[in-house]
C-alpha cells in the first residue's frame, strides 16, 4: 500500500501554525450526493522563484493532459458518456427547473468526481435518479455537431449502459470465486478471462532477475484472433495523442528543471512514454527517488494498482508539489534526534536499538492534482512501489500538508467536536493545537514509531501472525502519543508548550473509545487494522488507567470521553509501550492475541447505536473531493515573467474546462 487516504471524517480541528491564514479563503464549493467539494489553498507559490514556478505550471499542464486517460481505463463508456452528458449540460433544450434535470445535474457531478460512472471509493455503477425518457429527449435536442458521435449510435450504445444495473455492474469486482476479469467493468483487459491473462504474465516473469520490471503494468492486454496482445500505452501507442501532450509539457518543464538530476529525471520519463519499455520507467524511478534536493517535485504516470483486480495494471496520475521547507524542518529535528527517543521510549532495556536510523520523510505543499489523484486525493505518498527499487535506493515518503488543511478548515463548525467533547474547554483545546499535534503524531509514528525497539535474538518476526499489523500499528501510535507529552519537543521548539499535546490526546481517545464507530456497520466487528490499534489504546488505558485517569461518563443520555489526568495518561500510553513492545521483541503471540481480542475487536452495541444516532443527525458528506487552482501564466513580449494563482474557479466550470482544453482521446 502506498498511498494513505484521510478518514473522511474524522473531524480535526485546525490552527494556524504553518502559514498566516487567509481567514476569507472559502473552502467549500458545493456538495451533492455523498459527496463534499473543497479547494486547497498552496501556501508559498508566491515564494517560489520565477524558475520554479515556470516548473510547477508546466509540470500542471502535464498533470492535466492524462485526465481523459483515467476515464478510459476505468471503463470503455466513459469517455462517451462523459462528452455526450456535458453536451446535454450545456446544449440540450430542455426544462431545467425539473426534477429530472435536477438529478442530471448530480449524475453529471458524480461521473466528473469518479472519473467515470462508478463510485471512486466502492467501485459500483451507480444509476441515475432521472429517467430514460428524459436522457432521450435531452440528448435528441442537442446539435449532432456538438456530440462525440452521432446520435442514434450513442443513444443505442449508452443508454443500457448508464441505465441497466445489470451491465457493467462494478469497475473493481473483488468476489472470491468468480472471473474478477470477466466481472470487472475496467478497460484493462478486453475479452480475456482471469486464467487468460494470469498465466499470460506467470510465462513472462523472470524469477531470477533481482531487478524485476513490473510485468503489464503500462497496457491492455487483449485478445485479438485468439491471441494475446499488450496494447502499451506510450506515444505512438494506445493513449499515444494524449501522453504526447503530456510529453510536450514535461519537454517544458525539463528546460526549466532545478538542477541537472531533475532534468535527467524528467528526460526519462519522457523517454520511457515514449519507448513504453519497462526498465526504463524502472530507471526513472531510481533517478526520481534519489532527487532528493529538489523543491519542486511531482507524480506523473502509470502508478497504482488498485483498480485492476488482480493488481498488474496501472492507473494514470499525476501530483505537482513543492517541499514545504518549514514544516520539514519538523521532520528533519525529529530524525536528527532519533536516538534521543529511541534512548528515552519507556521500554525494557533489551528491546532498545543501539543504533537507530530516522527516516526522512518531508511535507509537501500540493500544487495540481491530475488523473487519479482527482478530485479525490491521498493525504501522504510513498512511492515507488518495485520492491527491488524499495530495498536498494529506498523510497519517497511525503505529507500533503495543504490538503489536510483544507480537511481540518473545512470540519470547522461542522457540529462534530461539539456534539461529541465533553466541554468548551475540549473543543477550544483541539481548536488550538490540534492541527499541529495531529501532524507531529504522524511524523513521529512514521519517521521513529516503526522503526523504534528491536528483536530478541531468535525471535520469529512474524511470530505475531494474524495479530502483527495491529500490534505494530498500536506501537507506532503509542510511541508517538508518550513523546508528544514529552518537555523534549518543547526543548526542541516543535510544541510551543507543554497544554499541545493534550488536544491530541483527547482526541485520540475519543476517536478510539467512540467516535470511530461511525465508520462501521451496526453488528459488525471491528476489522481494519488502525481502526483496532485505535480502540486497543484507548479501551485499554480506559480500563486499566481507571476513572481517575479517564472514563466515559454520561450527561442528558449521551456518552463522553473525559480525560481526568494528562500525566497520568501519558503513563499509561508508556506502559501499554513496554508491553506491546515485549510481545514483539519476544514474540509472544498468546499475549497480543489476549490484548487485541479483548480491547481492539467487539463493540459495545448500545454505545455503537448512540454514536450512530448522533453522527446522522449531523449530516456530513462522507467523502470530499477537491477543486485545482488555477495557474495563469504571464507573458512580456513572448516572455514568461510570472505565473499566477487563482482559486475562484467552481467545480463545474473546472470540469467544463478541463474537457475542453484538455481532451485529446
Ligand atoms: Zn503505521
Amino acid at each position: 500500500m502506498t498511498k494513505f487516504f484521510t478518514l473522511a471524517m474524522t473531524a480535526v480541528l485546525a490552527c494556524a501554525c504553518c502559514h498566516a491564514p487567509k481567514e476569507d479563503f472559502k473552502y467549500v464549493d458545493e456538495r451533492f450526493a455523498d459527496m463534499e467539494i473543497l479547494h486547497y489553498e498552496v501556501p508559498g507559490f508566491d515564494e517560489l522563484s520565477l524558475q520554479q514556478k515556470e516548473l510547477v505550471y508546466y509540470l500542471s499542464e502535464a498533470a492535466l493532459w492524462g485526465r481523459d486517460i483515467l476515464f478510459d481505463q476505468n471503463c470503455r463508456y466513459n469517455l462517451a458518456i462523459r462528452k455526450t452528458m456535458e453536451a446535454i449540460y450545456q446544449y440540450a433544450d430542455c426544462d431545467k427547473t425539473s426534477e429530472d434535470w435536477k438529478q442530471f445535474e448530480i449524475y453529471l457531478k458524480r461521473v466528473w468526481v469518479s472519473n467515470g460512472i462508478h463510485h471512486h471509493y466502492a467501485t459500483d455503477k451507480f444509476i441515475p435518479a432521472f429517467s430514460q425518457d428524459f436522457f432521450t429527449a435531452a440528448l435528441q435536442s442537442v446539435p449532432q455537431d456538438k456530440l462525440p458521435a452521432d446520435k442514434a449510435a450513442l443513444l443505442s450504445e449508452l443508454t443500457p449502459v448508464i441505465f441497466d444495473a445489470n451491465i457493467a455492474t462494478k469497475r473493481v469486482n473483488q468476489k472470491e470465486g468468480e472471473d474478477l476479469l470477466l466481472t470487472s467493468a475496467n478497460n484493462y483487459y478486453l475479452n480475456v478471462s482471469q486464467k487468460e491473462a494470469e498465466d499470460f504474465y506467470a510465462a513472462m516473469i523472470d524469477a531470477k532477475d533481482p531487478q524485476p520490471i513490473s510485468y503489464g503494468l503500462n497496457s491492455r492486454l487483449v485478445k485479438k484472433n485468439g491471441k494475446l496482445v499488450e496494447e502499451v500505452w506510450k506515444v505512438d501507442g494506445m493513449y499515444g495523442a494524449a501522453i504526447e501532450k503530456i510529453v510536450y509539457w514535461l519537454e517544458k518543464a525539463q528546460g526549466v528543471a532545478e538542477n541537472e538530476t531533475q532534468a535527467k529525471t524528467i528526460a526519462k520519463l519522457i523517454e520511457y512514454y515514449k519507448n513504453g519499455n519497462l526498465r526504463t520507467f524502472d530507471e526513472y524511478n531510481v533517478l526520481w527517488v534519489q532527487d532528493l534536493q529538489s523543491q519542486v517535485d511531482f507524480v506523473n504516470g502509470f502508478i497504482e494498482n488498485y483498480g485492476d483486480p488482480i493488481g498488474i495494471k496501472s492507473s494514470w496520475e499525476s501530483i505537482v508539489n513543492f517541499k514545504n521547507l518549514k514544516a520539514s524542518e519538523r521532520t528533519e529535528i525529529i530524525s536528527r534526534n532519533a536516538q534521543w527517543f529511541e534512548n528515552n521510549a519507556p521500554i525494557d532495556d533489551r528491546f532498545r536499538k543501539k543504533e537507530v536510523k530516522g527516516v526522512s520523510a518531508k511535507v509537501i505543499t500540493v500544487a495540481m492534482l491530475g488523473g487519479d489523484c482527482y478530485p479525490t486525493t491521498p493525504i501522504g505518498i510513498n512511492l515507488p512501489n518495485a520492491d527491488w527499487i524499495r530495498r536498494d535506493y529506498g523510497s519517497k515518503s511525503v505529507t500533503i500538508e495543504n490538503i489536510t488543511e483544507a480537511y481540518s478548515k473545512a470540519s470547522i463548525g461542522d457540529g462534530h467536536n461539539e456534539e461529541f467533547m465533553w466541554s468548551k474547554k475540549e473543543i477550544e483545546l483541539c481548536a488550538k493545537y490540534g492541527s499541529l499535534t495531529d501532524n507531529l503524531h504522524t511524523d513521529l509514528h512514521e519517521c521513529l514509531g516503526h522503526g523504534s525497539g528491536q528483536l530478541l535474538p531468535g525471535t520469529d518476526p512474524n511470530a505475531l501472525k494474524a495479530y502483527s499489523s495491529v500490534m505494530e500499528e498500536a506501537r507506532a501510535d503509542l510511541f508517538a502519543l508518550y513523546f508528544l507529552g514529552d518537555e523534549k519537543l518543547v526543548e526542541l521548539g516543535i510544541l510551543p508548550n507543554m497544554e499541545a499535546h493534550k488536544a491530541e490526546y483527547y482526541e485520540y481517545m475519543m476517536n478510539g473509545a467512540m467516535t470511530q464507530l461511525k465508520r462501521i456497520e451496526l453488528g459488525n466487528d471491528i476489522e481494519e487494522s488502525h481502526m483496532r490499534n485505535r480502540a486497543l489504546i484507548a479501551n485499554w488505558v480506559l480500563k486499566n488507567g481507571g476513572p481517575k485517569v479517564a472514563e466515559l461518563c454520561q450527561r442528558d443520555g449521551k456518552s463522553y470521553l473525559r480525560v481526568h489526568d494528562y500525566k497520568a495518561l501519558r503513563q499509561c500510553f508508556g506502559k501499554l509501550l513496554a508491553e506491546i513492545q515485549r510481545c514483539k521483541s519476544e514474540g509472544d503471540f498468546n499475549a497480543a492475541q489476549q490484548l487485541v481480542e479483548t480491547y481492539a475487536v467487539k463493540i459495545d452495541p448500545a454505545l455503537h447505536q448512540e454514536v450512530m444516532t448522533r453522527y446522522q443527525a449531523l449530516d456530513l458528506a462522507p467523502y470530499r473531493g477537491f477543486v485545482n487552482p488555477v495557474f495563469k501564466p504571464v507573458y512580456e513580449n513572448g516572455k514568461l515573467i510570472d505565473v499566477q494563482i487563482a482559486y475562484d474557479e467552481s467545480y463545474v466550470e473546472q470540469h467544463l474546462r478541463y474537457s475542453k482544453d484538455y481532451s485529446a482521446l
